[in-house]
Parts: structure tokens; sequence; C-alpha cells
């Protein structure tokens, strides 16, 4: 298994050089050279298997032989083995087809740790057999961050530095990235904003020099092992629900678009997938661009879902890349153009080949809410403001189908105590495995809104003498 570039310029990888390169450079995204696919018999043999066998199943052609499968078995067993419920993933049901899998019984209850809490052992095995070393540096407005930080602390052979906005977090979120007592771990709070952090970290990335020096590397979903771990949750919620002998929909609170291009990969390997319905908050790009074919980017506007609060999608340009028949070419002329002009629209075809699949909806602060009272007061399962989005577009983009929807439950309701406060009258409490998060001493460096205070930082850190 080879992967290759969207903008079809940089050489082809496998899977484990993949895993430590993240951005392709030609400014491109990894996708795999074909789509692994499992037949019939293969998916009907896993249904009644653990999360964890599922997994291996999923993961193993694409990991293409880099990994032994003994080896990826034992990372996937030490992956999941502290998640907090037996499921991994349980699925509950709302309705008579409409199901929830909550996805937040890792250690940041986000379900980004489905995702970074393997990547976090993959560094591990494959550095080791490289002998060689990284460091993680990301920008995160919440919840990528702690779950970065979670996955790489104690490691061996990972740095790892977390960029977020000096008091634009909420008190769980920089609590959870400042409290974790690991010498490889640093947690830096920017008197800024979080593009100012993004454009830090691009700037270091940029800085080439300094980028090999330092061994810089990537955690965010542009990382092709971060996709193909969420794949997972899709296949064992899809073999619950009667796939491959049953068609199951899925509805997905998105941002950054990782979570639901996850869901189209599972299709792609034969699940059988109908639709996906992406559920957005009022920064409502991709919804407009399911319904129109333009993409046109808006200010971002915060909202009571914040890790939602995002206009430009990286993984969107996975996609594309498939709706234009893997034409780099022609991703590379798009994307500049949208780059330059803010807006590109798709020709009708592509359109309808995207609206066979995907269908999205904007979801109000007022609905939010209005849909975690609802679903609350009906089946007694509280939502976190991302998850009632998803609910939302579930119920409101079902039509008249039959088949079982499944909305994922990307966060536990307790990691947004403003919207749980709004919607039931009080927050949720903390899952017992946090409780010691608020009394917990802090460790955080703030530093100015400036590339080379960061760097500056980064090198003393790692002993590295790099000039300024
Ligand atoms: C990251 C995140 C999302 C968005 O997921 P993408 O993969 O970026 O589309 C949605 N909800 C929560 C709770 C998140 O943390």
């Amino acid at each position: 298994m080879q992967y290759v570039s969207t903008r079809g310029q940089a050489p082809q990888l496998p899977f484990d050089d993949l895993v430590l390169t993240g951005l392709a450079r030609d400014g491109g995204l990894y996708v795999p050279a074909a789509w692994p696919k499992l037949s019939t018999a293969e998916w009907r043999g896993l249904r009644g298997k653990t999360y964890q066998e599922v997994a291996f199943a999923v993961l193993k052609p694409f990991i293409g032989g880099t990994i032994s499968d003994d080896d990826l078995q034992a990372i996937i067993e030490d992956t999941y083995k502290d998640f907090r419920h037996p499921a991994v993933a349980p699925l509950k049901q709302l309705g008579q087809q409409d199901w929830v899998m909550e996805l937040f019984h890792g250690p940041t209850i986000a379900f980004k740790d489905y995702a970074l809490q393997f990547l976090g052992r993959l560094f591990d095995h494959v550095l080791k057999a490289k002998s060689a070393r990284v460091t993680i540096v990301g920008a995160t407005s919440g919840d990528t961050g702690s779950a970065a930080i979670e996955a790489c602390r104690d490691r061996e052979a990972v740095d790892v530095f977390i960029l977020y906005p000096h008091g634009r977090v909420s008190e769980v979120q920089r609590r959870q990235m400042t409290t974790v007592p690991a010498k490889n771990v640093h947690a830096i709070a920017v008197d800024g904003t979080f593009d100012d952090c993004q454009d830090i970290v691009k700037a270091l990335f940029a800085d080439l020099e300094f980028r090999d020096a330092a061994h810089l590397s990537a955690a965010n979903s542009i990382n092709w092992a971060r996709i193909v771990a969420q794949v997972v949750y899709y296949a064992v919620a899809s073999l619950h629900l009667g796939a491959p002998d049953r068609t199951v929909n899925f509805a997905v609170p998105t941002g950054n678009f990782g979570n639901v291009f996850a869901g189209y990969c599972a299709r792609a390997m034969g699940l059988p997938i109908e639709r996906l319905i992406i559920g957005t908050n009022r920064n409502d790009i991709l919804a407009r661009f399911f319904q129109r074919g333009d993409m046109t980017m808006e200010d971002v506007e915060p909202s009571l879902s914040p890790s939602m609060d995002i206009q430009v999608s990286s993984n969107f340009e996975r996609l594309l890349f498939e709706l234009l028949d893997r034409d780099g070419a022609a991703v590379t002329e798009i994307l500049t153009r949208f780059r330059k002009e803010g807006t590109y629209r798709l020709d009708d075809a592509r359109l309808q080949k995207a609206k066979a699949v995907f269908d999205g909806i904007g979801v109000s602060d007022e609905e939010t809410l209005e849909t975690i009272r609802k679903i609350h007061a009906e089946t007694g399962e509280i939502l976190d403001p991302h998850s009632a989005i998803a609910v939302r577009a579930m119920q409101a983009l079902r039509g008249d189908s039959r088949d079982p929807i499944v909305a994922l439950a990307c966060a536990h309701p307790a990691k947004f105590t403003d919207a749980a406060t709004k919607a039931l009258g009080a927050p949720v409490p903390l899952p017992p495995h946090l409780s010691h998060l608020m009394t917990a001493e802090e460790r955080v460096t703030r530093l100015p809104n400036s590339a080379a205070a960061v760097k500056d930082f980064v090198s003393k850190s790692l002993g590295l003498k790099v000039s300024a």
C-alpha cells in the first residue's frame, strides 16, 4: 500500500513514513493510492467482534506490511485498554431508528482520543524502528491540544509543544493541557488569538533549517493515521446495526472534515453506508456547499460549539481529490483560486456526485440548546453542543428513510459547561478520572505573540543551538 498526494507532485510514501510526514512536500494531503476493500463475507465475519478486533481488520490493509501483525495487535490493545467503557464506543438508541455513538470515553473525553491515542503509540513504534525523534508543534482552540498532550505524554521519542490563545479556552480545556506532569509536554499560552497561534506554527514549519533541526511533525487531522483510526468506529457501528446486509447512515458534527471523511473511507472499503449527514454551527460553509455547490469563505464567528468554529476545512481537500477523479493539477488549481478569491464553484456533475453521498445543515445556538433539552427530556441522554448538532441534523434531514442513522457524540457534556448550564440549568459533573483537574497544579509558559519567541523557547527546551 502506497500513498499519493492530493496535489500530485510529491513522492509516493508507505504508511510508516507517512505517519512522520504530515503535510506532503507539494502542500497536498496524502491518501491511499487505491482504496482497500473487504468482501461481504469478511465484513460478516467481523460481526460480534470487539472494537479492538474490528480495529485490527480495518487498519491492517492501510498499514500495508510496514508494521508486523503482532506489533499492530499490541499497539491496538494498548491504545484502548484505559478507555472507560468496556465497549470503547457504545451505541445508544434515541428513537426507532435514531442512534448515537458515544465517542467520549477516552482520557480527554472528546472523540479525538480515539485516533490520537493510536497516533502517539504509532510515533513511538515507528521512531524506535528508525532510531529517530519527533517534535510535535501544534496550535489548538481547545480539544486537539489536550488530546495530543495526553497521547504524547511520557513517550520516549516525542516532545510536544501546544500553543493556545491565552484566556480564550475554557477552564476545563486549559487545565487538561496545563496539569500534565510530564517532562516532554509543554503548554504555551500565547498573548493572541487562535489564528495567531496557527500563524506561529506555520512560520516554524516554513523555517526549513529549524524544521529539520527540531524534527517537527504534526498531530492534527492532516495526518493520515488519524483518519484511518477513525474509520474503525464507523465499521463497529455499521456491523452492530446489520451491515453488510443492511444500509446504515451517519450524522457527523463537522469542522475540519476529518471525522466525516473517515466515514467516506469506511464506505469506500465496502460498507453499505449510503448517506453522510454533516451538521455545522453558524459557521456553515460546508452546509452551504452541499446545498448550493459553491465554497465561499466568511468570517469565523464564535458559537456554543467552539471545536467547529472554522471556515476552511483542511480535510475537504481529500474529498475534492475524489470528486475531481484524482486529478492533482485540478485540485491545485481550485484551491489556489480559493486562497486568492475566497470562493470556488464545482460544476453540476461533480456536485451531484458529492450530493449522492453527503448532505449538510447549519444549526443555530438556539436550536442546539433546544435539542439538548429535548433529547434529555425524551431519553435522559445529555448531549454536548457538538453532539446535539449532529442529532439535530440527523432528525432534520432523515426524510422518508427508515434506515438507521447514527449521530456521532464527539465530546462529553462536562467539557462545555456553558451550553449545559444554558440548556439544563446546571453544569454536568466531570467524570471521576478527571476529578483532580480543578485542583491539580498548573504548569504553563506564557509567551508574546511572536514566532521568534516560540522558536527560542522550543530550541532551549530541546537543547538545540539554532540562530534566531
Ligand atoms: C474536533 C471536533 C469536531 C470537528 O471534527 P472534524 O474532524 O474537525 O470535522 C467536532 N466536535 C468536537 C467535540 C470536536 O472536538
